[in-house]
């Protein structure tokens, strides 16, 4: 007898209740990732995040072997793969991970539908939330639009998790033809440009566990008073191991607990808000599936976008040459390292959806292409908040001054200096504005504004106003 663990976004042993299930079953469990093709998902992973993706499969495969066991990896439509592989194996059942993408899950209960229809026990298992989305509901049981009033429901109805450990042995998985090797998925840059993502990141469950015990005995200390500034590390980085589930929010949950207690107390209290807005993501993704590609406020279906000269200030926005020092070191940083500081994001986004008037379904593609962490709640939640027209949404007439953020988030240049070494010498006084220092000052500072670094690409104030008017236009 045999159960296939269908492994997905759940890239761990550790606090998976798939896993458990199948070995609760007392058969031979076949650890198995499908590489779908292009059209079981209109969000195939961008770049980077199938670099993280190369990476997570193979530490997963090395901790399966460790265990006795080791990871199939095969391609090909799911329904097809899992139907041959359990008329190979004789496999009476298949577990898996519940994923909450609108296509994913019409994908999947087409497949739980055809896998049952063929005799098969079919079980798919809550492991990515501390809440399944249609488990908070407002008292008239409705979605929650709002993150305060959510989030509160979500705390009322905590109770301490009690993860389950990686087992330390696994049954051997039954000997079986096929498959193919990761490297034969082309997961990988065929031109190498991931540099940058080699040197700041080590995906993968071991490191996911270690880099979230760093935090909280350290810099979680301190996170509500740094985590606004992006040239400190001073957040937790574990957003793409929580994408790609080589942590579980359960697991961090007790950890939190184990250390401090009560998880809404200081010094924890902001960083698990923090989770939660990533529970709130996957809230509105499941309730509201249409708003990755539209507004959850149905106003801003008729928002007067820009036409003119699109394509060019987007390009200048996605290469960090925007002239915006800001902006541009979070552009950078996002090339560079497949990760934005969240201050950032939201300047970035507000810069390209008000100051410029472009999309901000174009900046999420973008995103989604360059984000390790590129996560289909998260995104749509943090670009609509930004661009005005989702839940719980910055009023539109916010307009981040990029400037002023700069100036009180960055106050000693730190974050724009790495990643715009051109204006390395500036004084802080005009670093975040290089157009108001005066001729000498930039001369001595070897800046010369549209040779050395761009001019800025639009006037902070008339763009501004240009947003603001464009707003009147829809606030009926
Ligand atoms: C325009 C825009 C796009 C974004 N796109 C993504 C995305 O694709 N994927 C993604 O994971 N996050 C996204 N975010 C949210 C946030 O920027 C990142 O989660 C955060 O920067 C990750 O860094 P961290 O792990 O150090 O976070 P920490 O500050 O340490 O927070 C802990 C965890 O909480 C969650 N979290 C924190 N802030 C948010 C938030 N605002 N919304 C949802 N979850 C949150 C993350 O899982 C994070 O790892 C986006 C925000 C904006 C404004």
């Amino acid at each position: 007898m045999t159960a296939i663990l269908w492994l997905r976004r759940d890239l761990r042993l550790d606090d998976n209740p798939a896993l458990q299930a199948a070995l609760a079953t007392g058969a031979a469990v076949l650890p198995v990732y499908i590489h779908a093709p292009d059209e079981e998902s209109p969000w195939e992973p961008g770049g980077a995040s199938r670099w993280w993706l190369h990476a997570s499969l193979r530490s997963l495969d090395a901790a399966l072997r460790e265990r006795g066991s080791r990871l199939h990896i095969a391609r090909g439509d799911s329904l097809n793969v899992l139907k041959q592989l359990a008329a190979e194996t004789g496999a009476t059942q298949v577990h898996w991970s519940r994923l909450y993408d609108p296509s994913t899950r019409e994908r999947d209960t087409r497949i739980k539908q055809a896998l049952r229809a063929a005799g098969l026990r079919c079980e798919s298992h809550g492991s990515a939330l501390l809440f399944e989305p249609w488990e908070i509901s407002t008292a008239e049981h409705q979605p929650y639009r709002v993150f305060s009033a959510f989030w509160r429901a979500c705390v009322k109805a905590l109770t301490e998790p009690r993860p389950v450990a990686a087992p330390d042995r696994l049954p051997p998985p039954p000997e079986i033809d096929g498959g193919v090797s990761l490297d034969a998925l082309g997961l990988l840059p065929r031109i190498p440009w991931d540099d940058g993502l080699k040197a700041t990141w080590n995906p993968g469950e071991f490191s996911a566990r270690e880099r979230t015990e760093e935090f909280l005995d350290g810099q979680v200390a301190d996170y509500s008073e740094l985590r606004d500034q992006p040239g400190i590390p001073g957040t937790s980085r574990l957003a793409p191991h929580l994408h790609f589930g080589e942590i579980s929010p359960r697991r961090i949950l007790s950890m939190v607990i184990e250390r401090f207690g009560d998880p809404t107390a200081k010094p924890v209290e902001a960083f698990v808000r923090e989770v939660g807005w990533r529970e709130f993501g996957y809230h509105l993704l499941y309730h509201f599936p249409q708003t990755p590609t539209e507004p959850l406020n149905r106003q801003f279906a008729d928002f007067p976008w820009a036409s003119a000269e699109v394509e060019a200030q987007l390009r200048a926005w996605q290469r960090g040459q925007t002239g915006i020092p800001m902006v541009d070191a979070g552009m950078r940083e996002l090339w560079h390292s497949g990760w934005m500081h969240n201050r950032v994001r939201m300047v970035v986004a507000s810069f390209l959806t008000k100051n410029l008037l472009i999309p901000w379904q174009d900046g999420a593609r973008w995103f989604w292409d360059t984000l390790v962490d590129a996560d289909l709640a998260s995104n749509t939640l943090g670009w609509q908040w930004t661009a005005g027209c989702g839940a719980d949404a910055a009023p539109y007439f916010r307009v981040f001054n990029p400037v002023r953020q700069g100036e009180r988030f960055d106050p000693d240049g730190r974050y724009v200096r790495r990643w715009c070494p051109e204006l390395r010498e500036l004084p802080d006084k005009y670093l975040h504005q290089p157009w108001a220092a005066p001729e000498t000052l930039l001369r001595s500072a070897g800046v010369k504004l549209g040779e050395s670094y761009p001019a800025p690409m639009v006037d902070l104030g008339k763009s501004r106003a240009r947003a603001l008017a464009a707003y009147e236009q829809v606030k009926g």
